[in-house]
């Protein structure tokens, strides 16, 4: 089984909470573009002040600028076996752009999972009164479903082959069980 695995799914599809089960268990960093993002904007540096003004209206923070923060993460030891990608590329210039640095197998498999959407502005506004994540608003919501459906979604036919189907609706053990099996076959 590889280990470059690329998590894809819709805001609030459960991505974050898989690929840190996933990187538990095959001991191989989960890189979060969103996670590495909020800490840019928490620290003030120069990224995360850029960053900022495209997080909190929901729209995707230019290519070169994410593209450049996760080539030098995974230029670090620990990646050298492999990663588990959350959130990232999250759209086709950017898998170009990461396929052209790191080659055309930097990603293995990419699990998609399925949420449907009334589940997701549910999920996404509970976690908004847990976390306190500022983009997890109404408008804010829905903005990023559609960049999601725009953007994103069309990495499914770019990565063709390589992607595995999971249902992302049930107990989180449930899923990580349908994500392993995924991965075994
Ligand atoms: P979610 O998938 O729930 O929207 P993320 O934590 O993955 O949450 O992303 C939060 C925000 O961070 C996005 O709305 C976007 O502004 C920014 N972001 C994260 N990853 C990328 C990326 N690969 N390219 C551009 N922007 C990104």
């Amino acid at each position: 089984m590889g280990r470059r695995i690329l998590f894809l799914g819709p805001p609030g599809g459960g991505k974050g909470t898989q690929a840190k089960l996933l990187n538990e268990a095959l001991g191989v960093p989960h890189i979060s573009t969103g996670d590495m993002l909020r800490e840019a904007v928490a620290s003030e540096s120069e990224l995360g002040k850029k960053a900022s003004e495209y997080m909190k209206v929901g729209d995707l923070v230019p290519d070169d600028l994410v593209v450049a923060m996760v080539e030098e993460r995974l230029a670090r030891d620990d990646a050298v076996c492999g990663y588990v990608l959350d959130g990232f590329p999250r759209n086709v210039d950017q898998a170009r752009a990461f396929s052209n640095a790191m080659g055309s197998d930097a990603i293995e498999t990419t699990i998609v999972l399925h949420v449907d959407e009334a589940q997701i502005v549910e999920r996404l506004l509970r976690r908004a009164d847990l976390e306190g994540r500022t983009d997890d608003n109404e408008a804010t919501i829905r903005r990023r479903l559609e960049v999601f459906r725009r953007e994103t979604e069309p990495l499914i036919a770019y990565y063709g082959d390589r992607v595995r189907r999971v249902d992302g609706v049930g107990s989180i053990d449930d899923i990580f069980c349908r994500v392993v099996r995924e991965l075994a076959e």
